[in-house]
């Protein structure tokens, strides 16, 4: 009974045949959200995702994010230091790290927020973050008329909103981080739990392969989309749960409204 309920295991052909039917022809760059779970199983894992992928497109970029360098105060003391190969935190997934054990990516320098990607535009997407716009790397994708793709993973995954939500204007809070032997602050925006409410209003396509669905946004259809829905809401997509920190943003956006950050071409 249960080799009956048991699924043959995905194969990287298929894989890139999907990947195929969503458009991916090798010259789009592409950021990506995965998780490996929601293949069944898929031989080879995040290695074949990595390799199918970077196949597939010009340049591929991933969060990278640390969340274990995160200090509470500008006095907390200092137990991680990043460096270029701090591992991922593990909600990130696993072919992010895949990424990162490769030794010709490239890994944008914030502490907590770094991004990692391989192929043409590797240096432009990663070179262009501060720890006043982290979510910069998705500008320039913006500028390359890049996409991001979701494999077996929701809106809650799509970090992309995050900088439609800094152009925008969403109010930012501050964390700090450990930096160049300082801790400095950084800006830190609220969560992505309910980015769901942002799917009605953006057309991707999709396919499914093996237990997971695919999906593929222009990122400047969900840039944009986030800032026409803010504009008319500027709560839309903040959570409600009470203990969450979007609750400290919402009552900074009723107190002062959007300060919007027009996207600019680097
Ligand atoms: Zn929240």
């Amino acid at each position: 009974m249960l080799n009956l309920l048991r699924k043959s295991p995905v194969t990287p052909a298929e894989l890139d045949a999907g990947l195929a039917e969503l458009g991916l022809d090798g010259s789009q760059h592409v950021i990506v959200h995965a998780s490996l779970k929601a293949f069944g199983y898929l031989e080879g894992g995040a290695q074949t995702v990595v390799d199918t992928l970077a196949a597939r497109t010009a340049t591929l970029v991933a969060p990278a994010f640390t969340y274990r360098t995160e200090l509470r105060s500008p006095t907390s003391p200092v137990h991680t230091h990043f460096h270029r190969d701090l591992r991922v935190s593990r909600e990130i997934g696993r072919v992010p790290q895949e990424m990162v054990e490769r030794a010709e990516a490239r890994r944008s320098f914030h502490p907590m927020l770094s991004f990692i990607a391989l192929g043409a535009e590797a240096e432009r997407v990663t070179g262009v973050q501060t720890l006043a716009s982290p979510y910069q790397p998705i500008g320039a994708l913006y500028d390359l008329d890049g996409c991001a793709l979701l494999m077996g993973v929701d809106f809650g995954s799509n970090t992309t909103i995050h900088y439609g939500e800094h152009t925008a204007g969403m109010p930012l809070l501050t964390r700090y981080v450990p930096l160049g032997g300082q801790v400095v602050p950084t800006a830190f925006p609220n969560c992505s739990a309910d980015f769901g409410r942002l799917e009605p209003h953006v057309r991707g396509r999709s396919t499914r392969v093996g237990g997971a669905t695919l999906r593929l946004y222009r990122v400047r259809d969900l840039v944009d989309a986030t800032v026409r829905l803010l504009s008319q809401n500027p709560e839309a997509l903040l959570c409600t749960y009470p203990g969450c920190r979007c609750q400290e943003v919402r009552r900074l956006v009723r107190q002062q409204g959007l300060t919007p950050r027009p996207h600019l071409p680097v």
